[in-house]
């Protein structure tokens, strides 16, 4: 899973960061950025999806990685 972060729609809670620090991050203006190229490590998609749904603006989106070929 991939995650990214609309910043028209995200507010800067900074409430994904609190909870995956691994995954998101703050830029200089408090809003949300994903970390790398937004991968979610395995283990940690329980914790992205928690996330996701946390968001007070659902500014998170999330897409499948592609299936190998
Ligand atoms: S929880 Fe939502 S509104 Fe808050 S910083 Fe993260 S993406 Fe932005």
């Amino acid at each position: 899973v991939k995650v990214s972060v609309d910043h028209d729609i995200c507010a800067g809670f900074g409430l994904c960061n609190d909870a995956l620090p691994e995954v998101f991050e703050l830029d200089d203006l408090g809003f949300s950025v994903p970390r790398g190229d937004g991968s979610v490590p395995a283990q940690l998609e329980a914790g992205a999806a928690e996330a996701i749904a946390a968001c007070p603006t659902h500014a998170i989106f999330s897409e499948r990685d592609p299936a190998p070929s």
